[in-house]
């Protein structure tokens, strides 16, 4: 297991509530990041799903504020968002038509879902604070006031942007967060959720006369919004809790712990904890069914990898899907021999998927080969050095390489000599000939 870090206290001077959330989620993961970051390149790398929320999020931003500009009031300006996406897009280093279809789809529904927009509704968009958090003390404080409070001991300004600010009625306000992850908030997580609770203390602070303030994360791959709301105990323990953390924060300890985000941790690697996670090494902790107690930790423990092994897949899946889509949209598989093998844990060696891969390799004009390999009982079918136990599976592998090598060198030679448009392209081509001679 990952030891625990003991650290020189630090100043946490910026202090915000994705820092803050990052420390609740995993206190490794803010060391690594804040405190003693083991590779300053990280900074500059940017995961493919962070990329992604952030183009989504300027689209809608530049949308709201086009809304505002122009004091627009009647449907929403579906062509306007994807216009903005196709930009803030250009602006990123996202590839993959994959990618850029999903985000399309994404914010085509969110628009249909919004049906209409109204300018006097929206309150403000990308609104900044620094929300001063101390003794008996919860205001808003400007920039030039930040830096005084930076070196106070109990005293901590947390830095943040509110997506959007909506007023439903003239006693509400609405804080909107837009989410693009996968998996959705438990009904506790909402309840604990820290950003919320922030949003709130703020919102106070900016709206003073709103006798409801609520809070919600837009998540827009579900097309839904997650609602909540905080009451003034709440907030009180949200303020303590607020130093409490920030304390914590600059003193350690830092220990992993795992969770949802593991998956797209940019410290993974370096993660023991997260590692043992994949690979499924659970310490199974010999209890009595009668032990509830330690019974219902051990199942929360081996839940929360779950869930972190779960993201990591999604995350993978996502990854996986694009390039296959971009390969497949560039036509870069046609006139290429394809041979395939399947595998399964159980007696059937993956021939359904096998067989179902076929179908695929002809729509994309690939040259499928007849001999495959199949693998069933995969767990024992490999001796120590990797090498097969049954004889028929190194003939049927040799069979199988020996053509695809030749298929190989030959479909190459033809490929190189010229090859025909795609069979879709020329099938268009002929009937809209066919229609104009008609
Ligand atoms: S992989 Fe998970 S447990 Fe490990 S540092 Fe990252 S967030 Fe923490």
């Amino acid at each position: 297991m990952t030891a625990a870090v003991h650290l020189p206290v630090f100043r946490n001077e910026h202090l915000s509530v994705s820092r803050l959330r990052r420390y609740e989620q995993c206190p490794l993961a803010f060391y690594y990041q804040y405190v003693n970051k083991p590779d300053p390149a990280l900074d500059a790398v940017r995961s493919e799903p962070a990329e992604f929320g952030t183009v989504l999020h300027d689209a809608l931003e530049r949308v709201y504020r086009w809304v505002l500009d122009e004091e627009v009031e009647g449907p929403f300006p579906e062509a306007q968002l994807l216009e903005y996406f196709r930009l803030a897009w250009i602006d990123s280093g996202l590839v993959g038509v994959g990618l850029y279809q999903e985000g399309r789809d994404l914010l085509r529904r969110y628009a249909q879902d919004t049906g209409r927009v109204d300018h006097m509704r929206t309150l403000a968009i990308e609104r900044e604070f620094n929300l001063l958090v101390g003794p008996g003390d919860c205001r808003l404080v400007d920039a030039s006031e930040k830096a005084g409070w930076a070196l106070d001991d109990d005293h901590f300004v947390i830095n943040g942007f509110i997506d959007r600010v909506d007023k439903p009625d003239s006693n509400t306000v609405e804080i909107i967060d837009y989410k693009s992850s996968r998996l959705l908030f438990s009904k506790e997580e909402l309840a604990d959720d820290l950003q919320m609770s922030v949003y709130a203390l703020v919102a106070q602070c900016l709206y003073p006369w709103a006798t409801e303030i609520r809070m919600s994360f837009h998540m827009l791959r579900h097309g839904l919004r997650q609602t909540t709301v905080r009451t003034a105990e709440d907030l009180r323990s949200a303020r303590e809790y607020v130093r409490a953390l920030g304390t914590r924060s600059e003193r350690g300890p830092y220990n992993p712990k795992l969770n949802t985000y593991c998956g797209t941790c940019d410290h993974r690697a370096r993660c023991d904890t997260y590692k043992l996670a994949v690979e499924r090494k659970l310490e199974v902790v010999a209890v009595s069914a009668s032990d509830l107690e330690t019974l219902a930790q051990e199942r929360e423990r081996v839940a929360k990898i779950a869930k972190a092994a779960y993201s990591r897949k999604e995350t993978l899946d996502g990854i996986l899907k694009n390039a296959l889509d971009s390969v497949f949209v560039s036509f870069a598989l046609r006139n290429k021999p394809l041979a395939s093998v399947g595998y399964s844990i159980g007696i059937a060696a993956g021939a359904r998927a096998v067989a179902h891969l076929m179908d695929i390799a002809i729509e994309s004009e690939l040259v499928p080969r007849r001999n495959t390999v199949l693998i069933p009982k995969v767990e024992s079918a490999f001796d120590e050095a990797g090498g097969p136990l049954d004889p028929m599976t190194d003939i049927a592998m040799t069979v199988m390489l020996d053509d695809l090598a030749w298929w190989a060198a030959l479909l190459a030679q033809g490929r190189a000599k010229g090859e025909l448009p795609p069979a879709n392209f020329r099938i268009r081509a002929a009937t809209a000939a066919l229609h104009k001679a008609s």
